[in-house]
């Protein structure tokens, strides 16, 4: 089965979709990028592509920072549904595009260089390691608004992630947590994380230097539409971590993944909580397609 990708505007088997190595972004990490999920739907024979139109608009956002062009959102729909077809996946898989510099230079700077989207789909089971994630608070901090844009899903900002995640695993954990400059919670290297508390749900705030996650707002809703149960958006302590009685993280990769430890205390029992459990089993229907009132949010592939 041939891989296919997407870039400078053709469509080509992914072992020709090559770039200089002088390519701009190459060098800098001046790109952007969006992890967009196919979730398969067995009885249906179908793949629906996960919120796409809110990713591709993530996508235009961090585009218009970086002074890189794209096409418009529909184009980008259409090009990521071509290219799932082609490769004729009937399997969970995930989408990877990637606006970046394409100009084969090097110079550290937005302007005067040429733009290029590029995307590449493969199939994609389980992110993290474990359905019961254990996590460390990173002794790196979350990247503020002072030295980047912490809202954006830039490649070179992933050096933050990067030396957290590796930081973590060596000492044992599946993931860290990181802190924002001011020491509060901010999030996962790859998800935003939720704590449950008293039957309450409790996020950190946008305005805590996380990614604003399309999975986040989901559950959210999911949350208050099925559940009746709000989210409380604020500032979070360290200690909250210690003395939640649930905690999950969510993203695109990860979906809903359980965390039950947290620097080497169990989260409640040390088990997979129940309301943890009540919102997997809702998520899993809602981003399959199954569940016919979020239909809206699952674009069909096929
Ligand atoms: N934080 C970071 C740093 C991420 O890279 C991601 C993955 N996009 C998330 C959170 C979760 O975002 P989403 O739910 O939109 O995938």
């Amino acid at each position: 089965m041939t891989q296919w990708a997407y870039l400078k505007g053709r469509f080509v088997p992914l072992a020709e979709a090559n770039v200089n190595i002088l390519t701009n972004s190459f060098q800098y990490g001046v790109s952007c990028f969006e992890g967009i999920r196919g979730n398969w739907n067995e009885e249906e024979n179908q793949i629906y592509l996960f919120r796409a139109e809110e990713h591709y608009e993530r996508m235009q956002d961090n585009c218009r920072v970086l002074m890189t062009d794209i096409p418009p959102v529909d184009e980008l729909c259409d090009i990521t549904k071509e290219l799932i077809r082609r490769s004729g996946y009937k399997e969970d898989v995930y989408v990877r595009p990637l606006a970046y510099k394409s100009s084969e230079m090097i110079g550290t700077r937005l302007h005067d260089l040429d733009s290029d989207f590029c995307a590449v789909v493969f199939p994609y089971g389980r992110h993290l390691p474990s359905e019961k994630c254990r996590a460390g608070v990173s002794s790196w901090r979350r990247h503020s608004e002072n030295c980047g844009v912490p809202a954006g899903k830039i490649s070179g900002q992933y050096v933050n992630g990067a030396l957290a995640k590796t930081e973590a695993v060596r000492n044992g954990f599946d993931e860290a947590i990181l802190l924002n400059e001011a020491g509060y919670v901010a999030e996962a290297c790859t998800e935003n994380i939720f704590l449950i508390k008293d039957g309450g749900l409790l996020t950190p705030a946008l305005s805590e230097n996380i990614l604003p996650g399309i999975t986040r707002a989901s559950v959210m809703e999911i949350a208050r539409r099925e559940l009746g149960v709000e989210t409380i958006e604020k500032r979070i302590e360290r200690h909250e971590l210690y003395n939640a009685d649930e905690c999950f993280l969510t993203g695109t990769a990860a979906h809903i993944n359980p965390c039950v430890e947290i620097d080497h205390r169990p989260v409640g029992d040390g088990e997979i909580g129940p309301l943890t459990r009540r919102l997997q089993a809702l998520y899993q229907d809602v981003r399959t397609g199954k569940n016919k009132a979020y239909i809206g949010w699952c674009m069909p592939v096929f």
